[in-house]
């Protein structure tokens, strides 16, 4: 029986209708070749950038904006494209891109940075100063124009703190003589009230926002997708308008969007369907919410899965909602045992905020009476089956599930 679904699943590869033309288009790091609706942010970028080779500094610039707005593929689509009139003209620049999250820690995104630039510095051995100064120091004797794109920016302040980026401020003082450009990316809308004044002033001289889109751009977006990656007729109209639709009503991500043909795509194809459906639409928006959330908590600092099961722990006690100074006692002594240190009240916010900003938890203030001042509480966001099933693969973890 089990060899026959084997057989079957290869023969239907076969055989069965074709469905995907060109998937790698539908994968997250796909540039397109076309953006539509941000033909003003990418003109404003490219003006931006070009000051760089007219030998004089650009202002820093904070791109803005909710995930899936467009942000990282606007701007690696100019710097691309700058990067190639560059090499064209023979001229040399050193550039950078490094995204804060996938980076990990501040001396991982400095190390990114450095071996961006052809410098190499050791993995492990360095305060994240000294190699920061080893990067400033290479900057200087290169005296080529500089590009740092610095994307989920957001994601290094809410777990490290804003130490790393006031390191670059000093390029203000120091770099006069060489052109150089910051640019940091953000998707929280809120990430400036995380910055001490001096380095936002620094960092932010010039700022853009990227609109959520709308769900009649999403369908264009999408549409133009499917052209590449599927073969023609396979996607129903009606299925590219519900993906428009879905995606549109909740943040006007095009990434979801783009997620959820994908998947519905899959699942036509799984069952061997000539056509997708708004029925494998529907599939595929049930499937892709609970993905999303595991892989999320799956990939989140240990920190941040202690404060989770420390969320968990309190909240099993009948509570559905905690004070953040009681959450943070729980998770100070939880973190005490397992790891022998325990992060400061500031950084625990920090956490906190990040797991707000991602959909796990919520935080709310409540006024206590006319005397009492404000309070923080936190509740979980989401069900609690589903933060089990992401932490009972954590080897540490799993066990103070039970
Ligand atoms: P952000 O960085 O704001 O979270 P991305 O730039 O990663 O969002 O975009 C998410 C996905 O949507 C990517 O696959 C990207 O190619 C696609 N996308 C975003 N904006 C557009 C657009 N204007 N036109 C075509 N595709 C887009
Ligand atoms: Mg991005």
């Amino acid at each position: 029986m089990f060899d026959k679904d084997l057989e079957s699943i290869f023969k239907k590869a076969i055989e069965g209708p074709k469905i995907f033309k060109n998937k790698s288009v539908l994968f997250h790091d796909y540039i397109p070749t076309k953006l539509l609706f941000r033909e003003s942010e990418i003109r404003k970028l490219a003006y931006l950038i070009s000051n760089l080779l007219k030998g004089y500094r650009s202002s820093n610039l904070f791109i803005y904006g909710k995930p899936g707005t467009g942000k990282t593929a606007v701007t690696k689509y100019v710097v691309k494209k700058f990067l190639d009139t560059v090499h064209a003209y023979g001229k040399k620049i050193n550039y950078s891109y490094v995204n804060c999250r996938l980076a990990g820690t501040e001396y991982r995104i400095v190390y990114n940075i450095a071996n961006d630039m052809g410098l190499n510095i050791p993995f492990t051995g360095l305060s994240t100063e000294e190699a920061f100064n080893r990067v400033l120091n290479k900057v200087r004797d290169d005296g080529l124009p500089f590009l740092l794109v610095l994307d989920e920016i957001d994601s290094l302040v809410t777990r490290y703190g804003d130490k790393l980026l006031y390191l670059l401020t000093r390029f203000n003082v120091d770099e006069r003589q060489i052109p150089y450009m910051i640019i940091g990316i953000s998707n929280n809308l809120m990430f400036k009230e995380y910055l001490d004044p001096r380095v936002l002033s620094s960092l932010s001289e010039d700022e853009m926002v990227f609109k959520p889109y709308k769900s009649n751009e999403l369908e264009e977006i999408i549409k133009d997708r499917v052209r590449f990656a599927f073969y023609e007729g396979v996607v129903e109209d009606e299925a590219i308008k519900m993906v428009a639709a879905l995606s549109g009503a909740e943040h006007g991500d095009a990434r979801k969007a783009i997620d959820l043909i994908r998947v519905a795509g899959e699942l036509a194809e799984i069952s061997g369907d000539a056509k997708v459906t708004t029925d494998h639409v529907k599939k595929a928006y049930s499937n892709i919410g609970k993905e999303r959330v595991i892989d999320t908590i799956t990939t989140l600092p240990l920190h941040s899965r202690i404060i989770l099961v420390s969320v968990f722990d309190l909240l099993r006690n009948g509570y559905n909602i905690v004070k953040a100074s009681v959450l943070y006692t729980k998770y100070s002594d939880l973190s005490k045992k397992i790891i022998g240190s325990s992060l400061s009240y500031r950084r625990f916010i920090g956490l906190i905020t990040e797991l707000s900003i991602l959909g796990i938890l919520k935080r709310s203030i409540k006024n206590l009476g006319r005397k009492g001042g404000r309070s923080s509480y936190v509740s979980l966001d989401i069900p609690t089956e589903l933060l089990i099933e992401a932490l009972s693969n954590d080897p540490v973890l799993n066990e103070l599930l039970h």
